[in-house]
């Protein structure tokens, strides 16, 4: 086994991808010819349910670069990645999908860069993205402007997890306890001299995203959640505006009951207002809630991941 540092830490997450394992692997061979034997490339799977993690034993087999981690059960991306961050080794650390939509060839350009200007990150801008709905793209532009106004990080708009990082900025990901991990927001908190790379990121190789509109949801409450409290503000300022409201409303009737001698009259605002003013607190109840089952599910210090398996490492 190669005990010095590699060059290059390739990490990619797995789940259910049975059909793009051997096409990836040699995608890889092919972008990584000039690393030799000066790389490894990480395979985590995450929990699959199908063929994958033989495929990944048959590579490792016949490759020593080839280490696989099999986790306990499925964690998620963000959990998988971590799990490389954890035992890589490499003077550069990458991530990659297995479905190959960001290409393996950009990232010896992107370590170039980094060399030569002198940068600890450089991520991967989506220039264009093929092979994705209208609905897709128009979710994630509305949530990054979201987050870009919530969060005192920035967050670099159409930025997936696709990036080059330098073995110290790993280190920093390393020390991060949280459990609900938001990957994209955390590369940013960390800091470090960080540039961006265009590119266009492909459709998929094989298989269908493992992120379907709930999941995109969840995680994107996740990401606010973790990286803002604007939210829970923004109870208080709707509060108070709607108090000042009632108050003038309040001065109005009674100056008009004493002046006109007005009946007062109006069932229907009534309930419409109750239900108005119920309807926002139980809102803003269900955004304390968020908060507050987060820090329960932080409170208790469980592991990010369970490792079930390991091989080559
Ligand atoms: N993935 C994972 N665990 C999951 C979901 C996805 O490890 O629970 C992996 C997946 O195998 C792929 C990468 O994360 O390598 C990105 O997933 P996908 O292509 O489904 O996401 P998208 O590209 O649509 O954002
Ligand atoms: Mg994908």
């Amino acid at each position: 086994m190669n005990l010095k540092t590699p060059f290059l830490s390739v990490i990619t997450p797995v789940f259910n991808e049975q059909d793009n394992v051997a096409h990836c692997y040699k995608s890889y061979c092919e972008a990584f010819a000039t690393c030799g034997e000066d790389i490894e490339f990480i395979f985590v799977d995450d929990g699959s349910k199908d063929d994958t993690y033989n495929s990944l034993l048959q590579l490792a087999q016949r490759d020593t670069r080839v280490k696989c981690i099999k986790l306990a059960r499925n964690f998620g991306k963000e959990a998988a990645m971590t799990a490389g961050f954890d035992v890589c080794k490499g003077r550069f650390v990458t991530t990659l999908d297995v479905d190959l939509q960001d290409p393996p060839e950009l990232v010896l350009q992107m370590i170039e860069l980094a060399e030569k200007e002198n940068w600890d990150v450089v991520y991967g801008v989506r220039q264009e993205r093929q092979g994705e709905t209208i609905w897709k793209k128009t979710s994630a532009f509305l949530f990054y402007k979201i987050m870009g106004k919530m969060s005192e990080i920035h967050i670099p708009s159409n930025t997936g997890d696709f990036r080059i990082m330098r073995a110290p900025v790993v280190e920093a990901l390393r020390q991060f306890s949280e459990t609900q991990r938001f990957m994209k927001g955390l590369f940013s908190w960390v800091g470090f001299r960080q540039t961006a790379f265009y590119y266009v990121r492909k459709p998929r190789y094989s298989g269908k995203s493992k992120y379907n509109y709930f999941r995109l949801w969840n995680f994107a409450m996740d990401g606010i959640t973790s990286f803002s409290n604007i939210p829970l503000r923004f109870a208080t300022y709707v509060g108070f505006l709607f108090a000042l409201v009632a108050f003038f409303l309040a001065l109005f009737y009674i100056s008009k009951y004493f002046i006109f001698g007005d009946q007062i009259q109006g069932f229907l605002t009534l309930i419409v207002s109750i239900l108005f003013i119920g309807g926002i607190q139980m809102m803003f109840l269900g955004i304390i809630g968020e908060y507050l089952g987060r820090i329960y599910i932080e409170a208790k210090h469980r592991p990010v991941y369970i490792v079930q398996e390991r091989k080559n490492l």
